[in-house]
């Protein structure tokens, strides 16, 4: 199509693009309420952030806006007469998570060590958003026709709800075609759509008094796991009481069920009053919730372990609700609502939080679930509802978010999987993830970059990192794939 060397101009601009990116480093921008006005609401430093990355566009002729002082863009508009709406996005934001933890460098003085630049931010998203704008500055540059708009989107809430893009969506047409440099390459075109709702039991009247004569069987005064709803929890407790006689008996169970099932447990307990009590502890191991069946439940094992013992009441239906609707997978067999499909695997039930508070009439289950496009949110919650029901459960409204899936027929996907192969010389495997990105706040929207595969992800970890030459590889990339997609024809697409 053209001849135009765009490792060549990626690498002319190195020094600039390094020195533009080192100031942007240096803001930071993570929300602050303390000093949030209505223009600034995400407080002083990403108003910054947004203000700098606006001001060097608009230094380098691009037509940029501010929208409520949480989302801004950069324009550029090559096209001869007839323009129409349709416009060609790159969705990046300049917030940052906060920096904790030991860093060989401090956070927000940008430093190059071993051909690597060092600074939160660096590969999320500041070094992509950077990238993307002199990409679009290249495009530029070399006075290339362009058959749609492109708009740089940046975006200064992404890290805490993503609520700059429910704006920009409010007050702007959505784009023909768009990426977000924000994830992995080659491209994620698929993720999973998410149900947060939390199973809660319905305390029988006239428990507590049950609770206090019947010494029929084990009491369960608390039971508690998990410290975030989209984390595999690794530690349990519960607090159980009984009879001295009883917890000698459970201790002994106890013991031996770790020993067979090979879990990390350990066990507190004062046996000399009347109504003792024996703390239980069990570890599991974490992972993220998305990938659930990766992880060992702590909380789901040490309900199982209770499952065989003498319960009653609400502490009954409590432990029998985890064991018979919740153990056994991460599918969601036994909720009724397991499914699958080619394109993103299987669907993914997550318990992340478990807690048992008979004294606060309080107990629930945090089901963080992850579905393919095979299934709908809606039809999940009602099979869930309708199985829980027996149970004495009832589910909190649920937050929903559908999937975001563009097809790999949308035009946008060869020309990019071509780009990236041309570049990179290797194959551009579409990836579908059980996560969210950025890109599913953007109708027909991927994600693309900026980790190579194989590359270590320091996003949001303690010194952070990008690559300079996975930078520059990334910004000649971003360059080529404004021009392509800003040529390509969407009318077809449009009316079908
Ligand atoms: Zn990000």
């Amino acid at each position: 199509m053209t001849d135009i060397d765009w490792n060549d101009e990626t690498t002319r601009r190195q020094d600039a693009l390094l020195r533009d990116l080192s100031s942007l480093l240096a803001i930071p921008s993570v929300k602050d309420e303390q000093s949030a006005t209505p223009g600034m609401p995400l407080g002083i430093e990403s108003a910054k952030a947004l203000a700098f990355i606006l001001d060097l566009a608009g230094r380098e002729g691009l037509r940029t806006a501010s929208i409520d002082g949480i989302v801004g863009y950069a324009e550029y508009d090559a096209t001869d007469e007839e323009t129409g709406a349709d416009y060609i996005a790159v969705l990046c934001h300049v917030d940052v998570v906060p920096a904790s933890g030991e860093w060989t460098s401090p956070p927000f003085e940008p430093t190059l060590r071993d051909g690597r630049l060092y600074a939160r931010g660096a590969l999320d998203d500041k070094g992509p958003a950077i990238a993307a704008l002199y990409g679009l500055l290249i495009v530029k540059e070399l006075g290339l026709p362009l058959r749609h708009r492109v708009r740089l989107i940046v975006g200064t809430d992404e890290e805490t709800g993503m609520n700059c893009m429910d704006v920009y969506n409010r007050h702007e047409l959505p784009p023909v075609a768009g990426f977000t440099p924000d994830a992995d390459f080659p491209i994620v075109h698929a993720e999973k759509g998410q149900v947060n709702s939390r199973m809660t039991l319905r305390f029988s009247e006239g428990s507590a008094r049950q609770n206090e004569s019947g010494l029929v069987g084990y009491r369960l005064r608390s039971f508690q796991a998990g410290t975030a709803a989209n984390m595999v929890p690794d530690r349990a407790e519960a607090v159980v009481q009984g009879s001295p006689a009883q917890l000698e008996r459970l201790i002994t169970a106890f013991w031996s069920y770790c020993a067979n099932k090979q879990i990390v447990g350990s066990m507190a307990s004062d046996l000399t009053e009347q109504n003792a009590a024996a703390i239980l502890r069990m570890e599991g191991k974490s992972a993220h919730g998305m990938a659930p069946e990766t992880g060992d439940n702590a909380g789901i094992r040490l309900l199982e372990f209770l499952y065989e013992q003498p319960f009653t009441g609400d502490d009954r239906r409590f432990i029998h609700a985890a064991v018979e609707l919740l153990a056994g997978d991460t599918s969601g067999t036994a909720l009724g609502i397991a499914c699958c499909d080619e394109v993103m695997g299987p669907l993914t039930v997550n318990i992340g939080l478990l807690r048992y508070e008979p004294h606060n009439r309080d107990a629930y289950f945090h089901l963080n679930i992850r579905f393919p496009v095979c299934t709908e949110g809606e039809a999940i919650v009602a099979n869930i509802a309708s199985r829980i029901e027996g149970y004495g459960f009832e589910l909190t409204p649920p937050i929903l978010k559908p999937p975001h899936v563009v097809p790999s027929d949308h035009p946008m996907i060869p020309t990019l999987q071509k780009i990236y192969s041309e570049h990179i010389g290797m194959e551009a495997t579409l990836l579908s993830t059980g996560g969210g990105t950025y890109a599913c706040k953007l109708a027909s929207c991927v994600a693309f970059g900026p980790l190579f595969p194989g590359e270590p992800d320091t996003a949001h970890q303690q010194d952070e990192s990008i690559a300079i030459d996975s930078l520059m590889q990334a910004t000649a990339l971003y360059a080529r794939a404004i021009y392509e997609l800003a040529n390509l024809d969407y009318s077809q697409r449009k009316e079908g």
